[in-house]
């Protein structure tokens, strides 16, 4: 466990891998600990730890921002041409887990502000 102010906790453990691979990846590629969660009952997300809730959005240095690491490898973790809705419609879950419901409506204010004053 190391320190990391962009946690909540303000520490931070990485899942552990084995063959180069989340100890938690199944062999069909799912995450078992959401497949656990929705199966359960209790919630897709209920187990997942953090980062892989939010990602590709992430906290970084106090930013809330897009982590292109899978950016053309996991199509599901990528930007891509074709996808009509701007990330910030596309990971609306992801931003509303982060920020919250009322942080993610403040988060659409502003695009609408800075969308309205014609800068990004
Ligand atoms: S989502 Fe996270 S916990 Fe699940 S398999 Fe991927 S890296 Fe592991």
């Amino acid at each position: 466990m190391i320190d990391d102010p962009d946690f909540v906790s303000g520490k931070t453990v990485g899942t552990q891998t084995h063959n180069d691979k989340c100890v938690f990846r199944r062999s069909d590629g799912r995450c078992s600990v959401q497949v656990y969660g929705d199966e359960s009952g209790a919630g897709a997300w209920t187990y997942k730890p953090f980062y892989c809730i939010a990602f590709p959005i992430v906290v970084c240095d106090g930013v809330l921002t897009f982590d292109d690491y899978q950016q053309g490898i996991a199509r599901c973790c990528s930007i891509v041409d074709e996808h009509a809705a701007p990330l910030i419609d596309s990971c609306k879950d992801e931003l509303e887990y982060i920020l919250g419901k009322e942080g993610y409506g403040e988060l659409l204010l502003l695009r609408d502000r800075y969308a309205a004053e014609g800068t990004k």
